[in-house]
């Protein structure tokens, strides 16, 4: 039976996407598989974090790589790492830094996971504005205590802040390296090598659990090999600070397991799919009375990936579109659509739905807005 459905949890339609908040994503029968044999052996953790991380590398085009356990341990692992590098004695005083404590961000790149950063004990310093950084404020701000420049990569981040390129030639100067939070940013799937093998930057974290469909509780660092290897001396199963980081060998298995299936997907053809779902709820749901249905593309980050916004106005729908996604949600099964707070527009995203869902979404928008659910 349903593990869920046995604690009494309602059955959810996840209309919204890869979410931590809704279990990130699912997994394919393969990763499933290789989870659950990952399960049945004992293993030389060590070892398997060496050899799964050379495979990670590899399938990425990346120097080296580290599984970790999410993109916020990622950030806590890649800080510690560059504060330290692979120093054994440095890693062992923990808690407490040595002399480089500091890490740079753009203030336009500061949001709600950065304290995984500030958990590893640096300091937080801003440059710029919401507006606009100059180059001359990140040379500034780099001295002998920064550890690394970490960095907010996306289309939504970009306002305000200097471009990736410009920072790693600035940082580099310095001596300083680059951490990229790319934790959302597949697809697209060269993602996975153009923060590090294209534009230089000497760690990009991603998180498994979400567009990659691996184990929620997965991610990985990818880059410069010194600095992966002094993620590895950081983590479980060392007994350091980061040990409570633990990444278990099943998710580690699944982790490359979901990877080389990414890598062998048809991203064009599951972008096809997406738009016949998408354009499917545009003519539909945009013959309702008072809704608009527009083809949303790309996302605010920037990634090819379609989805519908809904407009509702309430004179004619009988409902505005906060009520409707509560109504949707209160259904059983439960229907989760995006609406932010104080929009007045519902975003519907079709690659977490089966055909099947994809229709029961339009039936009950449908009901609701024609008074009959
Ligand atoms: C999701 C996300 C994270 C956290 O990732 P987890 O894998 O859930 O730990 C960090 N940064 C950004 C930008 C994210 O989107």
């Amino acid at each position: 039976m349903d593990p869920f459905a046995r604690l009494g949890l309602r059955a959810v339609v996840n209309a919204k996407g890869r979410y931590t908040t809704l279990g990130g994503s699912l997994m394919a029968e393969q990763v499933l598989e290789a989870m659950s044999a990952a399960g049945r052996s004992y293993v030389d953790m060590f070892e398997l974090h060496r050899r799964a991380g050379a495979r990670v590398a590899e399938l990425t085009r990346n120097e080296a790589a580290y599984v970790c356990n999410g993109s916020a341990a990622g950030l806590f692992l890649a800080t510690l790492a560059c504060a330290t590098g692979p120093d054994d004695v440095a890693i062992a005083r923990l808690p407490v830094l040595g002399d480089r404590d500091e890490v740079v961000i753009h203030r336009s790149h500061r949001m709600p996971m950065d304290p995984a950063i500030g958990l590893a004990g640096v300091r937080l310093v801003e440059i710029g504005n919401v507006m606009r950084t100059e180059a001359a404020e990140l040379r500034a701000a780099l001295n002998a205590r920064t550890a690394a420049v970490v960095y907010m990569a996306g289309d939504f981040f970009a306002q305000g802040a200097l471009g990736l390129p410009e920072t790693v030639a600035i940082a580099h100067e310095a001596g300083v390296p680059v951490v990229v939070d790319a934790a959302a940013l597949l697809p697209p799937v060269t993602n996975l090598w153009h923060f590090t093998a294209e534009v230089g930057a000497d760690l990009a974290i991603f998180s498994g659990g979400k567009d990659l469909s691996g184990p929620q509780a997965s991610g990985m660092i990818l880059g410069r090999a010194d600095l992966v290897d002094a993620c590895f001396r950081h983590g479980s199963p060392h007994t350091r600070l980061a040990r409570g980081m633990k990444v278990g060998k099943e998710e580690i298995a699944g982790l490359v397991a979901a990877l080389e299936l990414y890598l062998e997907t048809d991203h064009d053809k599951r972008l096809e799919r997406m738009d016949a779902v998408v354009a499917t709820w545009v003519d539909r749901l945009g013959m309702l009375p008072g809704v608009r249905a527009e083809r949303s593309f790309p996302n605010s980050m920037g990634q090819p990936v379609p989805r519908a916004v809904l407009e509702v106005d309430p004179a004619m729908a009988g409902l505005d579109a906060r009520e409707l996604a509560k109504r949707l949600a209160g259904g059983e099964p439960s229907v989760l659509v995006r609406i932010r707070p104080h929009e007045r527009r519902i975003f519907l995203s079709p690659d977490t739905l089966d055909d099947d869902e994809a229709r029961l979404v339009v039936e009950r928008i449908s009901a609701l807005v024609t008074g009959r659910g």
